[in-house]
């Protein structure tokens, strides 16, 4: 008898190799960014992100029932407010886009709403947070998430999503939430965020981009990976009940690392950049359309539960 087992005898056939894949993309657990623009009168075009736009309140609604209908897990929505003061003030504006956003679409469908909570978008500086001087006070600024997170929850949010990298953010979200009975509402951990040139198309998307300095402060460095773990177990200790590795495909060491240290959900974010590359390569004939499938498919297979990618609309429509 032939001692060495032939792997390969399955792989001509491919109703075998569907049968025996150990991962898939699966639109079902994955999410789509959504920006939402207070000024915007139509869709706006986002440079660098072909496909994706800035939708109007107007508009939110029925794009966010086509999304419910295709099938997907879920949006994770980013306001672009009208006005933006020093201490990002429209943030907690229970009448902020966000949060007219939320109420608008719920009143067409059913999806479920992540709302991403941070103040780059709302602080004429573009920083995340109250600056004291010239760096984000981070104390002063958790008050501020708590009253954005409140906000939040009355207009009926289902997931709140903090993104700023502050210390406590989780557990001073947990406690103000949990103190007016919004018990029931989860939170998605930014919890492993790296300082990466990967967010600029998105920074463009969302008028975000610092006025002056960077977000290494608060944002973690590219050359670690430990300090990805201990940022997790923080968030899992101060209540998150799910976590997240961004970006995604040069990080499929943080999420593997990441699963095998807690029990927690981890959400992989693919973020714009990815996008722009993925898309300009295939798009130019550079790589094949299939890269799309293997870029969808290799967090998954890392270990993630969950995948945040610009490609969900368009994967959830073919799938
Ligand atoms: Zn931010």
């Amino acid at each position: 008898m032939f001692p060495i087992q032939r792997l390969r005898r399955n792989r001509n056939d491919e109703r075998i190799r569907d049968l025996l894949a150990e991962s898939r993309p699966d639109k079902s657990k994955m999410i789509m960014p959504v920006f939402v623009s207070e000024d915007a009168a139509n869709p706006e075009p986002i440079s660098g992100m072909k496909g994706i736009f800035r939708y109007p309140l107007s508009m939110i609604g029925e794009y966010c029932k086509k999304l419910d209908q295709s099938g997907l897990g879920g949006i994770l929505l980013f306001g672009v407010p009208s006005r933006k003061d020093e201490i990002g003030s429209e943030a907690y504006n229970d009448n902020g886009v966000v949060q007219k956003a939320i109420r608008e679409i719920k009143k067409s469908s059913k999806i479920l709403i992540i709302a991403d909570l941070c103040m780059c978008e709302y602080t004429s500086h573009g920083h995340c947070g109250i600056l004291r001087g010239q760096n984000v006070d981070n104390d002063l600024t958790l008050d501020s998430y708590s009253k954005i997170a409140l906000s939040y929850a009355r207009a009926g949010v289902d997931v709140i999503a903090p993104s700023g990298m502050m210390d406590g953010q989780v557990y001073t979200i947990r406690k103000s939430l949990d103190s007016a009975g919004y018990t029931g509402i989860p939170i998605m951990s930014y919890s492993s965020k790296y300082a990466s040139s990967l967010y600029g198309p998105f920074r463009e998307a969302a008028g975000s981009t610092p006025s002056f300095g960077n977000r290494r402060s608060y944002q973690m460095d590219y050359r670690n990976s430990r300090e990805a773990i201990r940022e997790n177990s923080i968030d899992e200790l101060e209540g998150a009940d799910m976590l997240m590795v961004k970006p995604a495909i040069f990080y499929l060491d943080v999420i593997y690392r990441s699963r095998q240290s807690t029990n927690l959900p981890i959400a992989a974010y693919s973020v714009s950049g990815e996008y722009a590359m993925i898309t300009s390569a295939v798009e130019s004939g550079t790589l094949s359309e299939d890269f799309i499938n293997e870029a969808l498919t290799a967090p998954f297979r890392a270990g993630a539960d969950i995948l945040i990618t610009y490609f969900a609309e368009s994967y959830a429509r073919t799938h």
